[in-house]
């Protein structure tokens, strides 16, 4: 290791940046931040700094850099683009055992400032020890990603009754063992969902418990979208990275079941639970067994666990078994499918609504208010349609729906299979039997549909089985 890694505390410490352009204006900004008291020496200043400077918040020394200026200060930093005056400050530096900084130049610089991941009072730093600062910058996008912010809260909060932690658990392996809690169980959980004061209470309990109570199973139901792993939210991507045993439907991909933990239990719910009366009670039971042995269980679900995912009723037996209940929502599956096919949902001309349907379930196509649907300027999007593909034709075309209203069907949709199938209206039927449309497949009816021919932009190919008859109403 070339770089010894320190965290300095500049609290009230004076400390100089030579430059007053942008650079330095993102360097002051980070000093501030940590307390040190700035000093910032240039001939003229961004209009940033000098408002910096008007209120005090900084103090500037006006002209060119005069070794004078370190004389009281900690550390310097040079923020010119003058290579030959940095080498200048730097030397002035050495000479009076001064760490100086010289930005994008780790060869003149005694420290270097590392990439940072922020949660305070958690800090994550990265270095490459100047070799290459964008492989650097590379790793902290990617903690980033991995590192929630509720771990600020919770570093505070473990800051906060540190003590009484210790007093607690002296022993080492029993103290580890209560962190491992803190960090995986429900005072976590209750900070990630905005909830700081149930988790103070929640850490307060176990504090004054007088044995470790057995581990409490969680759920959180998560919308793994709709088949492209790149839309996957972080907190779902978070969630399958913690989760003991994942409950799954069949139709989650199995690149996004790629992603989980690799050590967690899978369970594909969509095959197990053969049979369509008991499937539902069979999940439920499931979730009870799995949280009664304290573990940690993902329901993930295609889509939104909340758009025709039976997400509610199965918040609604949690709760009811007073088990914790956390949701992740998805990108569902017509927001998707339209944006994968080049289709404003709602348009200020074509569009001034959009209605989520179903073409399976409880309520039959009976229920539904036709005459409202078969207005124009309004956009339905058709969830597990492809079997009843005949009848939402026939009655939007009884109810006045123009025949010559686009429609598009996704199939597959945002997964490389993905195919696209358009025309009007009245030959919708005739064509989805004619290129074999199966689900899952999401139908988009109205005048937005039409966008879908100019701007398909996902998976198209030279290969005509691919686009299909894309806005086009004539039969070839
Ligand atoms: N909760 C899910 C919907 C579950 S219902 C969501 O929010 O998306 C299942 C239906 O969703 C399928 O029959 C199909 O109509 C639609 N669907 C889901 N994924 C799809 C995909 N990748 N492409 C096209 N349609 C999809």
């Amino acid at each position: 290791m070339r770089l010894y890694p320190l965290f300095a505390d500049l609290t009230g410490l004076p400390v100089l940046v030579v430059g007053g352009g942008h650079v330095a204006e993102r360097k002051i900004d980070m000093l501030l931040a940590s307390g040190a008291s700035v000093l910032v020496g240039a001939p003229s200043l961004t209009p940033a700094l000098a408002q910096l400077a008007e209120q005090g918040k900084v103090e500037h020394y006006a002209g060119t850099f005069q070794p004078t200026w370190l004389d009281h200060v900690w550390l310097v930093i040079a923020a010119t683009d003058d290579r030959a005056l940095n080498a200048q400050v730097a030397a002035s530096a050495s000479e009076r055992r001064i760490f100086a900084n010289v930005v994008d130049d780790p060869a003149l610089s005694r420290f270097q400032v590392p990439a940072v991941v922020d949660r305070a009072p958690l800090t994550v730093a990265v270095s490459t020890g100047g070799a290459a600062p964008v492989i650097a910058r590379r790793v902290r996008e990617a903690l980033e990603t991995q590192l929630e912010h509720a771990l600020g809260p919770l570093t505070a909060l473990a800051q906060k009754h540190r003590a009484r932690i210790m007093q607690r658990w002296p022993d080492l392996a029993e103290r580890r063992a209560f962190y491992d809690w803190l960090h995986d169980g429900p005072v976590m959980a209750l900070l990630r969902n905005a909830r700081p004061d149930d988790a103070e209470r929640e850490l307060l309990e176990a504090l004054n418990a007088t044995a470790s109570a057995a581990p409490k199973g969680s759920v959180q139901l998560v919308g793994a979208g709709p088949g492209d792993p790149g839309l996957l939210t972080l907190r779902a991507l978070r969630a399958l990275n913690q989760a003991d045993v994942i409950l799954h439907d069949s139709l989650v991909s199995v690149d996004v079941l790629a992603l989980a933990r690799r050590d967690a239990e899978r369970i594909d719910v969509g095959k197990r639970c053969g049979g369509r009366h008991t499937q539902q009670e069979q999940i439920h039971q499931l979730l009870l067994d799995q949280t009664q042995l304290g573990r940690r269980v993902v329901r993930l679900k295609g889509g939104d666990p909340f758009v025709f995912g039976r997400g509610g009723e199965e918040m609604e037996f949690l709760r009811q078994h007073g088990i914790a209940c956390e949701i992740v929502p998805g990108v569902t599956a017509a927001v998707a499918c339209a944006a994968y096919a080049g289709i404003p949902l709602t348009h200020r001309e074509h569009a001034r609504s959009v209605h989520l349907l179903t073409g399976h379930g409880k309520e039959s196509l009976e229920a539904m208010d036709w005459p409202a649907l078969a207005q124009d300027h309004q956009t339905l999007a058709i969830y597990m349609g492809v079997a009843r593909l005949e009848e939402f034709t026939q009655r939007l075309l009884e109810h006045g729906r123009r025949p010559d209203t686009p429609f598009v069907i996704v199939e597959n949709g945002t997964l490389p299979q993905q195919r696209v199938l358009g025309g009007a209206l009245h030959e919708l039927p005739t064509l989805a039997k004619e290129h074999a449309i199966h689900p899952p497949a999401l139908l988009i009816i109205g005048e937005v549909a039409a966008l879908a021919r100019d701007h398909a932009w996902f998976g198209i190919q030279n290969d005509a089985h691919r686009t299909l008859k894309l806005g086009d109403s004539t039969h070839d």
